[in-house]
């Protein structure tokens, strides 16, 4: 549509004209992001439509990535870069006089997700795209993403995400293809004329899930997939209702996203999303897979069904609905197909994070499907049966429906022809420990993929200096194949370029320390060391053991005339979920301890402590390239894969980590020398699970650095937070320090000690930072993506950009 600089301008001036009504002149930012965001949309829109085409003559296999998260973070930088026109747009928007770094800024994220595993979506889109693999998301449109957060007197407040409030460039609307989805009512059955039972479903209340679609351009390839979105509407005649009160009821489900991953919420209104979700997404995928197919006896040949975590393994029983009811097919054959078609990745071993529906909420709420988990779930006991006879513990143990709930892990394992883990460790203790069972039942089922993530928004967009700095180096080769970066390595002993690598850091560091100072109204120093912890606030990543390291710190430097350590600027960025209240005492805890040290004139220059308000992509994209030290401290086994260990390490900060998840991985990739690692290991933690054997108050008792920051907790030491921590503290003390901080707290203090060391020896921190970079390959997710392709999908890239 525009192939050179002038092109464009003339294209953009008329676009803005014919948007906003204003000649160019009286035009704002806001119009001429919008105007460009159309433009860009529209420029892709021909390579869309030929993609589908494509994919529809060529019967390619496609995938479907089905997912309640996605988070995107902001669209128009990563479109310019994939589609190759980002030149083009930055000169002739220069021409005009216009930043396009303040376009950018006016984008909001797209904060359709928590936290890792949503942004894993979206990584993944990235990647199914620039490896020309047909691949496709499914999600739900949130009408509010994931909260704003501010902090107010140290405290979180949570306003409600309006992502939506200018619309959404990238999206389109296709009310032609709204899809209904039924709820409640009750099932009729009756005889066929073969003798076999038919189903329908009546009275059931019914939503209209409208798909928004956007386009996922692949970096630099023709292939543009589609990431289609649900908005629920009312359905045209409603019957039998207040029809204002339907038209809440309707809109709600997919108004906010449940703002946590790690907890069930345990909201009817939840498994209504999860069903929504589902039950469009599939009649979707059946729609379009009948336009090229008569018959849905070779589904799954042509159809690959990924359910991101179990939210929405409701596909498993949809797919059967869809295969006996509406296809008449018989139980064997509808299963077959269904458990070829739908694969599953397990995100986490924590016990309290593994959904499960009482079937009192269930039942009612989806009828039809809830009969057909029942069958699913009496046929697998009697299979189960015929394997343990007598073992009644085991069978109980298993089955889908127990004790009046229904258990969604097991209902995905059963359902599906692959299982896997995040990363090898995690996958381990999914075989050995919590899907044991399982595991022998299904020992082939079980498999690893590795978590990554998409070098091209992670480094060549977050990063564009040390970008250019590897392409000097060794070409371009490496944004093809992410493992080629390994070509730094031979700079390992050339001084020349550990220096541009210095610059480049420090430029980073300043570019955030002006973000904060923006922010947060607090002068940092770039040359400090950048010791960063951001994710999602929880227990068991362990924010805690890092600011009482903090506060421990504090008192040395306060106390001990011989302590001293190189400046460190401790940056925390997390969001607490609005119904936590322990993660919620943590934040509180860090913007004291901030509060105390920042404001100390004896400590200031030596130790800093950031609170960064509203983390999400978009600021964690300035922060990883500005990081010196990547925290990476959850209690081993707890962390399954951790995504951000990898955005840190590409860009060449040095992880200071448990063996947990992916960090075990990490240490292999960098090497042991090039990674600080400290505290339990997995087997230590699984062996005070199973024995006991430890005891928080010894280490209180025993480590005076321990005792007087626990007491600082609770005795006015912090101003005007009387009986503030008290749930820390006990937390630590009265219930037994469930995620071993005080135990790898030594372990901890020593390891950051070693830290700062390395540091001081600058020539020696750089190597270890290029080791990271050069052997960071390996955590693209286009590795991730080939290995779904090739074990569990079975798809191929088929086409080749001439
Ligand atoms: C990568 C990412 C995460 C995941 O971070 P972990 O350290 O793996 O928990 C969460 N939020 C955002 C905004 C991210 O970009």
């Amino acid at each position: 549509m525009f192939s050179d600089k002038d092109a464009f301008k003339e294209a953009f001036l008329k676009k803005l004209e014919m948007t906003c009504g204003k000649s160019f002149g009286e035009s704002t930012e806001k119009d001429r992001y919008f105007a460009l965001g159309q433009l860009v949309r529209e420029h892709i829109s021909t390579e869309w439509i030929n993609t589908n085409e494509r994919y529809r003559i060529d019967k390619e296999k496609q995938v479907y990535y089905l997912s309640i998260e996605f988070l995107l973070g902001r669209l128009l930088r990563q479109n310019l870069m994939n589609l190759g026109i980002e030149n083009i747009v930055e000169e002739g928007l220069h021409d005009l006089g216009i930043d396009l770094k303040n376009l950018e800024e006016i984008e909001v994220d797209a904060g359709l997700g928590n936290g890792g595993l949503g942004r894993l979506a979206a990584c993944f889109l990235d990647s199914l795209a620039s490896l020309n693999l047909a691949g496709h998301g499914f999600g739900i449109r949130y009408k509010h993403g994931l909260f704003e957060q501010k902090i107010v007197d140290g405290y979180q407040v949570e306003l409600p995400e309006q992502w939506l409030r200018n619309g959404h460039v990238w999206e389109v609307r296709k009310p032609d293809l709204a899809i209904e989805v039924p709820f409640w009512g009750h099932v009729e059955s009756w005889k066929k004329e073969n003798g076999s039972l038919a189903f329908r479903h009546l009275n059931a209340e019914l939503i209209t899930a409208v798909p928004y679609d956007m386009p996922v351009a692949g970096y630099q390839t023709d292939t543009i997939n589609t990431l289609r979105l649900w908005s629920a509407e009312p359905a045209p005649y409603p019957v039998n209702k207040d029809i204002l009160n339907y038209k809440r009821e309707t809109e709600q489900v997919s108004e906010f996203l449940y703002p946590d991953d790690t907890h069930d919420e345990g909201k009817i209104l939840r498994l209504k999303q999860q069903y929504f979700l589902v039950c469009a997404s599939l009649k979707s995928i059946v729609q379009s897979y009948r336009r090229q197919h008569s018959s849905l006896r070779e589904f799954h040949e042509y159809v690959s069904i990924h359910i991101n975590d179990t939210h929405p393994v409701l596909a498993i029983p949809e797919l059967m609905r869809i295969l006996l009811d509406e296809e008449g097919m018989s139980w064997e054959e509808a299963w077959n197909i269904t458990v070829n078609t739908i694969s599953y990745t397990n995100h986490t071993t924590l016990a309290e994070a593994l959904e499960k529906w009482p079937i009192r909420i269930f039942q009612p709420l989806l009828p039809r499907i809830y009969m057909i988990v029942y069958e699913i779930n009496e046929r697998f006991c009697q299979e189960l049966w015929q394997e343990y006879e007598g073992d009644w513990t085991r069978i109980e143990n298993m089955a889908i429906i127990a004790h009046g709930q229904v258990k969604m892990a097991h209902l995905a394992i059963c359902g599906s022809h692959s299982v896997n883990g995040v990363a090898a460790l995690h996958t381990e203790i999914l075989k050995l420990r919590e899907m044991n069972q399982f595991y022998q039942y299904y020992p082939d089922k079980f498999n690893n993929k590795t978590n990554g993530i998409t070098h091209r928004r992670w480094l060549i967009k977050s990063n564009p200096l040390l970008t250019k700095l590897i392409n000097d180096s060794i070409g371009n080769e490496w944004i093809r194949e992410p493992e080629e970066i390994q070509k730094l390595l031979a700079y390992e002993n050339n001084p020349a370029f550990l220096e541009q690598l210095s610059v480049i850091k420090k430029k980073n560091k300043e570019r955030l320390s002006e973000v904060i100072r923006k922010q947060a109204g607090l002068q940092i120093d770039p040359s400090s060391i950048f010791d960063v912890q951001v994710k999602r606030l929880h227990a068991y990543k362990r924010q805690l053991l890092n600011i009482l390291h903090v506060l421990y710190l504090y008192n040395q430097l306060k106390e001990n005339s011989s302590f001293s350590m190189p400046p460190r600027t401790f940056i925390f960025g997390a969001k607490a979920s609005p119904g936590y209240y322990y993660a919620k005492k943590i934040i509180k805890l860090i913007n004291s301890v901030a509060a105390k040290v920042n404001n100390d004139p004896q400590t200031r220059d030596q130790l800093k402590v950031v609170f960064l308000e509203n983390y999400r992509v978009s600021l964690a994209e300035l922060v990883f390239p500005a990081a010196d030290i990547s925290e990476q401290i959850s209690t081993a086994t707890k962390e399954a894969s951790g995504t951000g260990n990898m955005k840190f390490m590409m860009n060449g900060a040095i992880t200071v980590g448990t063996l947990d998840g992916a960090n075990i991985e990490i240490k292999e990739k960098a090497g042991d020398e090039n990674i600080f690692i400290f505290g339990l290991t997995a087997e230590e933690v699984l062996k005070y699970e199973r024995q006991g054997g430890y005891n928080s108050m010894e280490y209180y008792h025993h480590d005076n650095r321990i005792s007087k920051v626990l007491t600082q907790l609770t005795n006015g030491f912090f101003p005007d937070t009387a009986g503030e921590f008290e749930a820390i503290a006990s937390s630590l003390l009265m219930e037994n320090d469930q995620y071993y901080v005080l135990r790898d707290f030594d372990a901890y203090a020593k390891i950051q000690h070693k830290a700062g060391l390395a540091y001081s020896d600058q020539q020696r921190w750089l190597k270890m930072s290029l080791r990271n970079i050069g052997t960071s390959g390996f955590f693209s997710s286009d590795r991730t993506i080939r290995e779904y392709a090739d074990d569990i999908w079975g798809i191929r890239s088929s086409h080749i950009k001439v």
